[in-house]
């Protein structure tokens, strides 16, 4: 069975909201498995993806908070899934997360996703399906690709139920990491992370940052398209239909849209696709 998530981040005015539960709407209709909401490192999106959490999960399909340890201290992050708890949240995204450039990791109590995973794990058992990320491309700030796999082993050995993978606009990128992974004996299912083209600049930067790379011959009929905001969105939800047929006949065992909080691109692609 093919699994389907969205992904969206929290909203900061009760508008924004108001669209996201909209956007919600739409995307329900094809009955995805859960909605992630995204969580800023150090808790600074705490109280909004808390609100957003429980407003989604009140709508029927479950929701699935992120959850990132870097700059969180444990009695937090304790009261935090508690709080989960009695929403009867089941799912949570185990990630280190980002701290703003220059923070470093050094006043964390855990320091590496493996950690909040462990964490997770012994405070609540095996209440919580746990997903953790996984890098087709590297994660930027691995020394190599083989330690980028020990670590994310790590994760899995912790814990870990399944994966979602940084987005990626190669498919053999992904049947890469998946092969290495399964000869390291690692069987968790690992979704694809699908990030729809809506936008080049945004994407670019985005994409230098994270470490995903776009392709050359992207690259260039984007840049082509200049301002023609149509002919990105149509040429990028070809080019993404394309690539997760590809996944999906390969053998990839669902896809997760990082929507960005809007509906069009990934409903799009997941019409073409079913
Ligand atoms: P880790 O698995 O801890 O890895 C981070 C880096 O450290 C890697 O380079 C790894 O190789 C290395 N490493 C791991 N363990 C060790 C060790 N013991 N010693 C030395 N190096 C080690 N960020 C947010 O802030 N909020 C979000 O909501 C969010 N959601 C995301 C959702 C998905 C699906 C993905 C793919 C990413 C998301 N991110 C989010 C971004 C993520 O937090 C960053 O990519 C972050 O830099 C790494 O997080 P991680 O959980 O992969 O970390």
């Amino acid at each position: 069975m093919t699994t389907l998530s969205f992904e969206f981040f929290p909203t900061k005015t009760d508008e924004g909201t108001e669209k996201l539960l909209k956007v919600r709407d739409e995307l329900a209709e094809f009955n995805p498995e859960f909605f992630s909401v995204t969580y800023g490192a150090g808790g600074s999106t705490r109280d909004r993806t808390y609100a957003i959490v429980k407003s989604l999960q009140e709508r029927g399909i479950a929701a699935a908070p992120h959850l990132s340890c870097v700059g969180d201290s444990t009695a937090d992050l304790r009261d935090l899934l508690n709080e989960y708890k009695e929403l009867g949240i089941k799912r949570i995204v185990a990630l280190r997360g980002d701290l703003p450039s220059g923070s470093g990791l050094a006043g964390s109590e855990l320091r590496y996703a493996n950690e909040l995973v462990e964490f997770i794990r012994k405070e609540t058992g095996d209440h919580f399906t746990l997903e953790v990320a996984a890098y087709p491309e590297m994660h930027p700030q691995a020394t190599n690709f083989e330690r980028d796999l020990q670590n994310f082993a790590n994760k899995v050995k912790a814990g870990a139920d399944s994966a979602i993978t940084q987005y990626f606009f190669n498919a053999d990128s992904y049947f890469h990491f998946v092969e290495r992974t399964q000869a390291m004996g690692i069987d968790i299912p690992i979704i694809p992370g699908i990030m729809p083209i809506t936008n080049y600049s945004k994407l670019a930067r985005f994409s230098d940052s994270c470490g995903a790379e776009i392709p050359r011959w992207i690259r260039k009929q984007l840049e082509a398209y200049g301002d023609n905001s149509d002919s990105i969105v149509k040429f990028g939800e070809e080019v993404i239909t394309d690539m997760c047929r590809r996944l999906l006949d390969g053998g990839a065992p669902g896809l997760h849209f990082y929507t960005l909080n809007q509906s069009q691109s990934s409903l799009a692609v997941w019409k073409n696709l079913v």
